[in-house]
């Protein structure tokens, strides 16, 4: 087994979260020089524990096993948000530094270790591990620009470690496992301390344009009005009903709404709404998306106002490694939790794009209060430790069960 050390462990937590500190949270942007040192410091860790530190060009920075054979990659994002918590990405890094060092000094090996680049999407969301799994290339990314103005490609150019670098082939790998925080208030408010992944959302956009009569606000009797917004009102409230039966672990939200004129004394004359739909299965996702539309079909037939509908585009679920979800199952059993929860995650995470390439899987320990992306985010330290003993001991039982 690969026994890790929980002191050292949660010191190595802390070192990270002290590089841009800000209070209780962290501020690291990808890329800046918070981030930079961040990742330095990560290098030297990775070098420290018997682990090949490789950059890459968009600052993915890889601390990679010596054995020969495909290693078991740990590990999650560096970077954070504008402003972030301490352990949004960097638990699954550090899980990862400890597990493939405590692998080493066991001499076991093969666990090799990833902090991926800009997953919060400073120059764009989940560039480093979609840049790695060949979803997005250079040219692709390199004029993207910061909140300062400044692309990519600018930035790159100006770090040693990244100017130089090259891609580092996804064929060094078996598996990967990505620990993280929830994020989400499901293990907090059910008081459970784990819970195995087992595919993260897909998402459907759909764009409603309800188009209304534009006038006077005083001079326009109520019988004879053609009111955009209270179409739109109309067809939320009759959307969640269609949709409440059957949703399972479906989600959906009107988060945009723009109103034309949106002033006191005008009759809305168009109202233009963006309803988002996520869920673990494509099938599900289809048929609400259809429900929706249809809904729009019905009752801009009704009147009095017209709907269009358009479907924009979507993400596909991603669908996490049963043997892996089996072996991260059965770790925690042996840690004294059987039959833990297994459930999706409804936020998008560097495993989504790496499902594609590799086996892949993630573990989940609770947020306290449900909170993230915020400074407020917190977990207790015992919850962060029993994770990645779990991780550890789901790399182990994979390996030998693959070897
Ligand atoms: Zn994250």
């Amino acid at each position: 087994m690969i026994r890790i050390n929980p002191e050292r462990f949660l010191a190595d937590l802390d070192a990270l979260r002290r590089i841009g500190g800000c209070g209780t949270g962290v501020v690291r942007r990808a890329l800046t020089l918070e981030d930079m040192e961040g990742r330095r410091w990560l290098a030297q860790r990775m070098a420290e524990s018997g682990l090949r530190p490789e950059w890459d060009p968009v600052g993915n920075i890889f601390g990679i096993a010596p054995e020969a054979g495909g290693s078991i990659l740990i590990g999650s994002h560096a970077d954070t948000q504008p402003e972030g918590g301490w352990l949004d990405g960097a638990y699954g890094v550090i899980c990862g530094l400890e597990i493939a060092r405590a692998a080493q000094e066991c001499g076991i090996g093969g666990v090799s270790v990833v902090a991926f680049s800009d997953e919060e999407g400073h120059f764009q969301p989940l560039m480093g591990s979609r840049y790695w799994t060949g979803e997005l290339s250079l040219a692709d990314i390199d004029g993207n620009k910061d909140s300062r103005g400044r692309t990519l490609g600018a930035v790159r150019a100006e770090l040693p470690e990244l100017r130089d670098a090259r891609q580092v082939p996804a064929s060094l790998f078996s598996a990967f496992i990505e620990p993280h925080i929830e994020q989400g208030p499901v293990l907090d408010t059910s008081g459970e301390e784990i819970a195995v992944v087992t595919a993260i959302v897909g998402m459907r956009h759909v764009e409603l344009v309800f188009t209304g009569d534009q006038n006077h606000a005083g001079t326009t009797p109520m019988a004879l009005r053609r009111d955009a917004l209270q179409a739109f009102v109309r067809y939320a409230s009759e959307l969640d009903p269609l949709f409440r039966p059957d949703a399972g672990s479906a989600v959906w939200t009107f988060g945009q709404v723009d109103l034309h004129p949106n002033a006191v004394s005008i009759v809305p004359g168009r109202v233009r709404a963006l309803l988002q739909i996520r869920d673990g299965s494509t099938e599900h996702l289809e048929a609400m998306a259809r429900t929706a539309i249809d809904l729009a079909v019905r009752l801009g037939a009704e009147g009095p106002c017209p709907i269009q509908a358009n479907l924009l585009s979507g993400l596909e679920p991603a669908l996490l490694d049963e043997g892996l979800i089996l072996a991260l199952s059965e770790a925690a059993a042996d840690h004294g939790r059987p039959g833990c929860r297994h459930m999706l995650s409804g936020a998008l995470h560097d495993a989504s794009p790496i499902a594609r390439i590799l086996p892949a899987a993630m573990l989940f320990t609770p947020s306290i209060n449900g909170k993230s992306h915020s400074f407020d985010e917190d977990t207790r330290l015992e919850h962060l430790v029993l994770g990645c003993e779990i991780v550890a001991a789901a790399a182990y039982r994979y390996r030998r069960r693959t070897d």
